[in-house]
């Protein structure tokens, strides 16, 4: 058998990572998965806690899932968007403008969560002829320039400052909101949230009621909506969308990791048909989206993704994760007795426990002993399982985090 350890070390260079302390400790190697579980060259078996960074929706190996993308690719596995349509490509369009909340009417495809944010950015510029966006401090977007210019976490985004564009930074408060759109309305082309819940900030809560605020300010001062859903849509909030919770509609929307049911990768900007149309003209016109990645649309991703949304119908998704919210919000009350906790966050099934400063890798470290993948932003431990996960492998999850947190504090 290939050393794969080996070979990872010596040509991968890994997202997110230091390499030099990557490449001094033993790494795990995982081969295949089930359920929630991953499991490693050698055969150990690890609890998903983390969803395989937040995508994995029903679980591995769901086997509707793997027999849509078998069937799909009995018939083809990419053909372009560009000057061509495909079957999955227009069913899944449909099927999301039906979920999405209500006058969402189209659907770029691409194919990350950071292009999802970057056509919804130009998309708004080109629609509004404004070149300003806002923005709230600590938001995360994505890695691209466009994205990163949006975003506002220092430890990621400061290095990158020479090359962003201007955006203004409000904190989630929204007499902060009112007054700087009162002040520089006039070159706002839109303003960009991730709805209730700043995820890759560590799990940041926003005020009750601030997305529907927001909303309204925004309409009031023609400024477009951009929601990110790219961490929360997909059932993570506990409902479809995180806007259903405000029952907000936005200009535009993004949505992507969890979008195929973990699988493969695929993203999508939703729009209003009053802003597609201004988009409509005679080619000398000039009116033109002009982008486009090449795996635009790809048939075997959008047939997991139908295949994804159709278990949700089957399996009442959203209805069997209100017991496990309610079973996560009650037993993350003991972990208060726990000294080095320092503030708990919910958002249906996303969880942030905040630590002491320093803690975290040691959590991470005890709970791989106890066969628990998980990874921490900063100082957060984060808690985001597949939603198909039993309230007996939640309990688990929750205990081997208990106990993680308990022994890294001696
Ligand atoms: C993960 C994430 C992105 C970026 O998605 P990628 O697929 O990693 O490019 C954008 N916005 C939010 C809210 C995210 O959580």
């Amino acid at each position: 058998m290939l050393n794969y350890d080996e070979l990872d070390k010596k040509y991968i260079w890994h997202p997110f990572t230091q390499m030099k302390d990557w490449m001094v400790k033993e790494q795990l190697m995982i081969e295949r998965g089930e359920g929630v579980y991953l499991y490693d060259i050698n055969g150990n078996r690890y609890l998903d806690s983390v969803s395989s960074l937040w995508v994995t929706v029903h679980g591995h190996r769901k086997k509707e899932i793997d027999q849509a993308i078998k069937r799909q690719l009995s018939k083809i596995a990419h053909s372009t968007l560009l000057g061509l349509g495909n079957a999955p490509s227009a069913e899944l369009a449909q099927k999301l403008v039906e979920i999405t909340p209500k006058g969402l009417d189209k659907v770029f495809y691409s194919d990350s969560g950071s292009t999802a944010v970057e056509i919804a950015l130009k998309i708004a510029f080109q629609y509004q002829k404004k070149k300003k966006f806002l923005t709230l401090v600590n938001a995360y977007h994505g890695d691209t320039i466009g994205s990163v210019s949006v975003g506002g976490i220092d430890l990621f985004h400061k290095i990158f400052h020479p090359l962003l564009f201007k955006a203004y930074k409000v904190k989630p408060d929204l007499s902060e909101v009112e007054e700087i759109m009162k002040k520089h309305h006039q070159e706002i082309a839109a303003m960009i949230v991730e709805p209730l819940i700043q995820a890759a900030a560590g799990m940041l809560l926003e005020p009750k009621g601030f997305l529907k605020g927001v909303r309204e300010l925004c309409s009031k001062h023609n400024i477009l909506l951009i929601c990110d859903e790219v961490a929360t849509g997909f059932g993570r909030t506990g409902k479809m969308f995180a806007c259903e919770h405000e029952n907000v509609s936005p200009d535009i929307m993004c949505v992507a990791k969890g979008i195929t049911g973990g699988y493969l990768p695929l993203a999508a900007t939703l729009t209003t048909n009053k802003i597609f149309n201004a988009f409509l003209g005679e080619l000398k016109d000039n009116k033109t989206f002009f982008h486009g990645h090449t795996y635009t649309g790809n048939p075997l991703a959008c047939a997991a993704a139908l295949a994804n949304l159709e278990i949700f119908k089957k399996e009442r998704t959203i209805q069997n994760l209100q017991p496990k919210i309610k079973l996560l919000n009650k037993d993350l009350q003991r972990f208060n007795n726990l000294s080095s906790v320092i503030d708990i966050r919910q958002c249906g099934m996303m969880v942030g426990i905040e630590l002491a400063a320093g803690m975290s890798q040691k959590v991470i470290l005890e709970a791989r002993k106890r066969r628990a993948i998980l990874r921490p932003l900063g100082n957060v431990i984060v808690l985001m399982p597949p939603l198909g996960i039993t309230i007996r492998q939640l309990k688990r999850l929750l205990d081997i985090a208990y106990r993680s947190i308990e022994s890294a504090a001696v």
